[in-house]
This record gives structure tokens, C-alpha cells and sequence, in this order.
């Protein structure tokens, strides 16, 4: 098993599949709107890391994939002007490239490994008189099965795509196929003349392995989908890749899986009319528990200290509720405890029973299943057309 970082162990998703309860979640996401602090919701804390497999790898994807997509497909962008790279390490170096002693080496070097070879390229574009790229380039990291990582890299450049293109179908007469088309050159075979073997020559020398990839893009979405694995009609590249590749999993915790040109991905969106904290429970030396905000550099910013003070009571009521429900069940008394679901509505400081949107005639709730869809509903306001999420994923059992 690879180690997992904080902020994953303590995700909901991750910890009820395990096995783990209510009970046994520490992190807490309290939310409100901006404009009425005094309505707040309570749902688990989820990650959204690509790290977490399953409902917040596959978020994460989504909005990689949705700002890829925005990206490349804009205006001042030929649709087949796109050049899609896979960069191998050659990790035993013999097939040309450089020797790796071990994975953690390998992750350390690949941030300026990319920017080299980046910079090599647009040297190599701009003595060509062809479009120099400037901040139009993304690299995201993936895994082989062995643990070993790669580099995906889109980088923008028309006559660079038009000539691998044009390599590709001279390859493709000689009787290639599959990633034979497409490789910069095989271990036992000296880089050619083409211009996959002037790549070639950049690449290695910049530690990178021979058997890179490199290929025109003829459409943005099928871009994005070579970079971030969603892609529902996969193709050749795309089905080769998926086979053999998996996360990253074995990247040290700060790792930056993907790196982009300045300013050219949109942020993920998020909804600015909601705000919220992150409510830790904790316990001390003594065995005693609390529930805490942590405090940012500079201290809580005047206008949320009033609604941060009121989550922390919250939640130790919450906290104190639930160790008084265990206590009663521990003796074999009857538990008159409140009981909290995993998603919860608050106004004021008191758990509402009953809830709807705001404004709208309040629906008795009749079941706990309907409450948690409706607090799931308040907690996610906003998911638009291209798959923004507002607010993260949280799959509520
Ligand atoms: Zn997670």
C-alpha cells in the first residue's frame, strides 16, 4: 500500500469504505451563504483528491477534464493544431536514456525534467519559424501498473502537429501500426531524421526515455481525454494508455500532478455566494475532545468570526450528543441523545427537522433519506453545463 496524506485519511468517502461511521469522522464541512450566516449546513468532510479513489478521483477528473477542455477549445485555437506527448522514463537506461536508482528519485526530478524539455521544444519551434508556445501547454503525471510515472504533455503548436501528422501517415504507408506510429524511436533503433528524432534528441537529453510518444491532436475533446482518462468513445491512443496506466499514487505528498502555462487553464469554478469552515474534532492530552476551526495566518477574518464561533459550539454539541448516546448504549440505557445525520441543516443553533430550499413553503420530511437529499441539494447548489461543481462530491450512504 502507498501512504495516504492527512486530508485524504480523514475524507468520508474513503473512510465509509472502510467501514468507518458518523462517529468515527473527525473532519466536519460547515457551510452558509454569504448573505444569511445564520443557515448552515453539516456534511462530512470529503477531499476531492485525485489520490482518493473513487467518488473524489472521479470528481477531480471531471473538473480537470472540463478545464482542459475550456481551455483548448478556445477561439484563438486551431482544433487540430494540438501536439499530445506521453514522456517514458527509460528506467534501467538501457534503451538509451537515463538510469533511475528508484520511483521517489524519479517523481523529484520530473518538474524540471518538463520545463527542459518545454524549453527545448520551443527553441526547436521558433528556429523553424513556426508558432512559438507560450503558456499553451499542460502536463499532467500519470503511473505505469509498476509504479514507475510518465508525463502526459499538450502543448500548442500547428505546424508542429501538421508535421508528426504528416510522419505519422509516412510510418503508416511503411506498414505501422499502433504506438509504432508514434513512438520519437525505439531502444534498438538510432533516432531518425524526422522530426520525431529531433524530439527524440531533446527528450533524452533531458533524462527523459527514447520511447516517448508524440502525435496531432484533431480535436480538443479528444485531447482532454488523452490527459484525464473519461473519455467515452476511446480510441487507440486513448485505449492504449488506460491499460497500462493507473494514479500516481506513489508521488510524495506535496506532489504537483499537474502543471500548466501560466494562466492558461480557468480555475475550477466555484460558488462565490457560499462560504463555509472546516471544523476539526479533536482530543488532548487528557483524553478530553473539542471542536476547532483552525486559525489561518492573520486570524479569522472579522465578518466569519461570529458564524466560525457558532460551528465550533455546534459541533461539540454534536460531539458531546453522540458520546452520550454511546455512554447510554455502553450501560444499556435507553438513548435519549439527539441523533444527527451525516447531512444536516441548522438555523440558528438549532438542527431543523424539517427542511426545504430557502423561501419555499417548508415540506415536512417525512424520512432521513429525504432529509439527506435535501441538505444534500442546499450543500450543492450549482453544477452547470461543462460538469463545474460548486461544492465537492459527497456520496451519502
Ligand atoms: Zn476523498
Amino acid at each position: 500500500m502507498w501512504p495516504v496524506p492527512q486530508h485524504v485519511r480523514q475524507c468520508w468517502n474513503r473512510r465509509r469504505s472502510e467501514g468507518l461511521g458518523v462517529e468515527d469522522q473527525d473532519w466536519w464541512i460547515w457551510s452558509w451563504r454569504r448573505s444569511d450566516p445564520t443557515r448552515k449546513t453539516r456534511r462530512p468532510y470529503t477531499c476531492g483528491s485525485w489520490r482518493c479513489a473513487g467518488a473524489c478521483a472521479s470528481h477531480a477528473a471531471h473538473v480537470l477534464f472540463a478545464r482542459l477542455s475550456e481551455a483548448s477549445a478556445r477561439k484563438e485555437y486551431a482544433a487540430d493544431g494540438w501536439v499530445f506527448a506521453v514522456l517514458t522514463l527509460d528506467r534501467l537506461g538501457t534503451r538509451g536514456g537515463q538510469r533511475w536508482q528508484s520511483v521517489r528519485e524519479a517523481y523529484r526530478a520530473l518538474g524540471s525534467m518538463s520545463t527542459r524539455v518545454l524549453k527545448r521544444w520551443r527553441r526547436l519551434c521558433d528556429r523553424r519559424g513556426w508558432h512559438v508556445f507560450g503558456s499553451e501547454w499542460a502536463i499532467i503525471v500519470e503511473a505505469h501498473r509498476s509504479g514507475w510515472p510518465h508525463a502526459n504533455l499538450m502543448l500548442y503548436c500547428p505546424e508542429l502537429a501538421l508535421e508528426l501528422s504528416l510522419e505519422t501517415e509516412e510510418r503508416e504507408r511503411a506498414g505501422f501500426i499502433g504506438r509504432d506510429r508514434v513512438v520519437l524511436a525505439h531502444g534498438w533503433e538510432p533516432l531518425g531524421k524526422g522530426i520525431r528524432g529531433e524530439l527524440g534528441r531533446h527528450v533524452v537529453a533531458c533524462g527523459w526515455g527514447i520511447e516517448s510518444t508524440a502525435e496531432r491532436c484533431h480535436s480538443a475533446e479528444a485531447l482532454s481525454g488523452y490527459l484525464v482518462k473519461l473519455s467515452r468513445k476511446p480510441d487507440e491512443t486513448i485505449g492504449e494508455i488506460a491499460k497500462i496506466t493507473q494514479l500516481p499514487l506513489g508521488a510524495p505528498f506535496r506532489f504537483r500532478r499537474l502543471r500548466s502555462g501560466k494562466g492558461f487553464l480557468p480555475k475550477a469554478r466555484k460558488n462565490e455566494q457560499y462560504t463555509g469552515a472546516l471544523v476539526k474534532r479533536v482530543t488532548d492530552q487528557w483524553g478530553c475532545r473539542d471542536a476547532i476551526v483552525p486559525v489561518p495566518r492573520g486570524g479569522h477574518a472579522a465578518e466569519r468570526l461570529g458564524a466560525v464561533e457558532c460551528v465550533e459550539r455546534l459541533e461539540l454539541f454534536v460531539l458531546s450528543e453522540e458520546d452520550r448516546a454511546a455512554w447510554s448504549r455502553w450501560k444499556g440505557r435507553p438513548v435519549t441523545a439527539v441523533s444527527v445525520p451525516p447531512v444536516s441543516l441548522w438555523v440558528g443553533e438549532v438542527l431543523q427537522r424539517e427542511m426545504g430550499p430557502p423561501g419555499a413553503k417548508q415540506a415536512p420530511v417525512t424520512s432521513w433519506d429525504q432529509f439527506r437529499a435535501a441538505a444534500y441539494q442546499l450543500s450543492l447548489p450549482a453544477v452547470d453545463a461543462r460538469g463545474f461543481v460548486a461544492a465537492r462530491t459527497v456520496s451519502i450512504a
